[in-house]
């Protein structure tokens, strides 16, 4: 079987507002302009969509797994009605206010988890984060990364992907 070109996504900042603080639940979710044109654009050029999310209000308590399924079940059902289905959602519920993790970016396990699970091929992929860290997570695992401002147009960095591919 041949590996397949990934875009690993970063969550909170990246596909939905992040208001610089945790995403609690989903209430407070909010999917940011262009990013499900950015998601069409990504898988028209045979890109597979991985998201790598750290959620360490969970370590602190702030709030609990079903609050995170609860976003991502709505997330997946968007993504679907609009054709671009997610392939995976890794997150890390780890923080270091309560203990080491090596999924927790930037540590690269939950990328390197991916890879593995869904054949994915890191030379041909790309991580769009808005934290150094999103970067670093990838970085060993050969995944290059395009470091974006908070909330920003992710369809600004699929654009500039998709002309670094062809
Ligand atoms: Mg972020």
């Amino acid at each position: 079987m041949s590996l397949r070109p990934c875009l690993f996504l970063d969550r909170d900042g990246v596909i939905n507002h992040d208001p610089g603080d945790y995403t609690k639940n989903l209430s407070e979710f909010t999917i940011l302009p262009t990013v499900m044109e950015a998601l069409t654009l990504a898988k028209g050029a045979g890109f597979e969509v991985v998201l790598i999310t750290n959620q360490g209000g969970l370590a602190k308590g702030l709030y609990t797994h079903q609050d995170v399924a609860d976003i991502h079940a709505h997330l997946n059902d968007v993504c679907e009605e609009n054709g671009t289905p997610i392939l995976d959602i890794f997150y890390s519920p780890h923080h270091p206010s309560t203990g080491k993790s090596l999924s927790r970016k930037p540590g690269s396990l939950m990328v390197e988890r991916a890879c593995a699970k869904h054949q994915l091929d890191p030379a041909r992929s790309w991580m769009v984060g808005d934290k150094q860290r999103d970067l670093d997570a990838a970085s060993p695992v050969g995944v290059r990364g395009v470091l974006i401002e908070p909330n920003a147009p992710l369809l600004d960095a699929v654009n500039f992907i998709l002309d670094e591919c062809s």
